[in-house]
């Protein structure tokens, strides 16, 4: 695997080597997806594709009870991430150093989690990885994940995305069409806004068109098919769900607050992308936020109120399977994950 060959790359998205031949369109617009968020492998692109989403099924599933709802965490793939290139607003010395406090050095590994919640009466994913696009190895193994775990994409009833980047969105779709045939797709109104304006599909503020291609591409069969549900402001979805918009990270980011017989956990998205940094450090963003110091500010903010109230997380990007509180520290945050509980009834 070949690392460390983006030091080149500014902390901004950069358009790279987008190829418009149409022979080489799909190779093209892997790379630079990777490129762009910060994967280091470039081989991958180039390999066939391969059985990837069911190998290893038996694994990445992680089963949480919550009140009357079933919470089971689905590992959609871990992926490298480049922090001298992606982190922004810490200096390399002050990154590598909390790495190394957590025994780590960049790339770092990213989990990409994605969470099934059986309410009883729904069947709601939270987010649903990368799909296809980041190409074989990837993300891209929800589905064999959702089947070990005795569902199929057609039981799911609700889509609840987080927002709508590509690791959280691709899964949506295969060649074209939609996975969920069944599913009702809630996403925040601005960031349909956002990444569908046929005004941003060639890119906009520095921020990679491939973005808006793969959004595009994610969201079009459930919007043609009325699947698409945006909402706007702090909404209740579902008896026991609401969503809460936290802007920042993108335009309609959103948390979600699931609540069963007095129980509740937060789905927080990707107001956290580094564990060992953005804790201790929330000030640190990351290129993929669309707005900077909005990002930072939400992250301070969320973290306060999440620690105060002692709530429960979901996070996509932290170590699978992501769950844990956030504790405040006399200096910044840090996180907790939840202890294990591996008894039958429990
Ligand atoms: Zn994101
Ligand atoms: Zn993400």
């Amino acid at each position: 695997m070949a690392m460390g060959n983006l030091t080149d790359v500014p902390t901004s998205f950069r358009q790279v080597s987008m190829n418009k031949t149409s022979a080489i369109r799909s190779a093209a617009f892997v790379l630079s997806t990777l490129v762009a968020a910060g994967f280091t492998s470039l081989a991958a692109a180039a390999e066939p594709a391969s059985t990837a989403v069911t190998q290893h099924a038996q694994t990445g599933l992680y089963r949480y009870q919550l009140g009357d709802f079933e919470i089971t965490v689905l590992s959609d793939g871990s992926v490298p991430q480049d922090l001298h290139a992606l982190l922004k607003g810490g200096s390399q010395p002050e990154v590598d150093g909390l790495l190394a406090r957590s025994f780590l050095a960049s790339p770092v590994e990213a989990s990409i989690n994605a969470f099934l919640i059986d309410t009883g009466s729904r069947l709601v994913l939270v987010d649903v990885g990368a799909g296809d696009f980041f190409g074989p190895g990837y993300g891209g193994k929800l589905l064999g994940r959702l089947r070990a775990a005795g569902k199929s994409p057609a039981d799911i009833t609700d889509i609840l995305l987080t927002h709508v980047h590509t690791d959280h969105s691709g899964g949506l779709v295969h060649e074209g069409k939609a996975v969920f045939p069944k599913a009702a797709l809630h996403v925040g109104q601005p960031d349909v806004d956002f990444f569908l304006a046929p005004a941003h599909q060639q890119g906009v503020g520095g921020y990679d068109k491939a973005y808006f291609a793969q959004a595009t591409a994610a969201l079009t069969p459930y919007k043609a098919s009325g699947q698409l549900q945006p909402f706007s402001g702090v909404t209740t979805l579902l008896p026991g769900i609401t969503a809460i918009p936290t802007p920042g990270h993108t335009p309609g980011h959103a948390f979600y607050r699931v609540e069963g017989r007095g129980q509740a956990i937060t789905f927080i998205g990707d107001v956290v992308h580094v564990q060992a940094v953005q804790f201790p450090q929330p000030a640190i963003t990351i290129t993929y936020d669309v707005d900077q110091p909005a990002a930072a500010q939400q992250r301070q903010a969320q973290f306060e109120k999440l620690a105060s109230d002692r709530a429960l997380v979901a996070a996509p990007h932290l170590p699978f399977p992501g769950l844990g509180h956030v504790r405040q520290e006399k200096t910044g945050f840090s996180f907790v994950p939840v202890d294990h509980h591996d008894r039958d009834g429990q």
